[in-house]
């Protein structure tokens, strides 16, 4: 039986290596643009998107800007780091990450799943066991409209 049955079920069941490099992006852009987590993410085999919200203009992203971010992902993704997950209750999650976006009606014990010491979210999704298994990053395109930076990405198997 998948444990994850027994905490909230998964809504989608992700592609690994598209999903965990989701994880990887979100922690680049807080951490270059401090812009949160996407707050809306389409997650496909071949092509993925995640919407990011800038309210100010003057704060969105340079293309030069974003080109580091995809560097720093691909830095990371050659790390190696093990992809690992524990679960814990929601008052030890909260010394991990933020939990405000969870539900209500979550479970009592939630999953933080862990990109080695790179990046620490709660999540149900399917991971890769390690960063080694994703290949090489790219972004796409990124258009900003109404305070929403989109960015289209991909992963390809070869790095
Ligand atoms: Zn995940």
């Amino acid at each position: 039986m998948n444990n994850d049955n027994e905490l909230n079920a998964p809504k989608k069941d992700y592609c690994r290596p598209m999903h965990t490099t989701e994880h990887i992006l979100n922690q680049a852009m807080c951490r270059r643009f401090n812009c949160g987590r996407s707050f809306s993410a389409h997650i496909e085999a071949k092509k993925s998107k995640c919407d990011y919200r800038f309210e100010d203009p003057s704060k969105v992203p340079s293309a030069e800007a974003l080109a580091e971010v995809e560097a720093e992902v691909n830095e990371v993704i050659s790390r190696n780091l093990d992809v690992f997950s524990k679960v814990v209750t929601r008052q030890e999650a909260s010394e991990y990450t933020d939990l405000s976006r969870l539900p209500q009606d979550a479970s009592e014990m939630v999953k933080l799943v862990f990109v080695g010491d790179y990046d620490v979210c709660l999540c149900i999704g399917a991971h890769v066991a390690n960063t080694s298994e994703i290949g090489k990053f790219r972004i796409i395109s990124s258009d900003y409209k109404d305070g929403v930076l989109r960015l289209r990405w991909k992963v390809d198997p070869e790095r």
